[in-house]
């Protein structure tokens, strides 16, 4: 039997903000996740703990952008809509750049 410290609980919720980001968990706790019944036991309850969380939050965001907000929304009626309130036109290149650096708020 290989005597490895389990996973604290901030390296499991690190493994959790990656794979809520689509990358891949550090080698070395995979391998302890997948051999240890006790730590994925404690993973899978810390997400499904976050999980619900994030969907109260999706929830909470959704009743704040409302349909009409979201239509409304400047980033949106200049962007793609064109519609222009600075008179200063912004290219398909700056939406690119800006969906990227919006991307964490998601
Ligand atoms: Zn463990």
């Amino acid at each position: 039997m290989t005597h490895h410290a389990h996973l604290l609980e901030e390296r499991l919720f690190d493994c959790y903000l990656a794979e809520t980001h689509g990358e891949s968990i550090d080698p070395p706790s995979a391998e302890h996740l997948a051999d240890c019944k006790s730590c994925a036991s404690r993973y899978a309850e810390l997400a499904s703990f976050m999980d619900t969380l994030r969907a109260d939050g999706v929830a909470e965001a959704d009743a704040i952008f409302t349909p009409e907000r979201l239509r409304a929304h400047p980033d949106l009626q200049e962007f793609y809509l064109g519609n222009v309130a600075r008179g200063d036109r912004r290219s398909y290149r700056d939406v690119k750049q800006y969906r990227r650096s919006r991307r964490w708020y998601g």
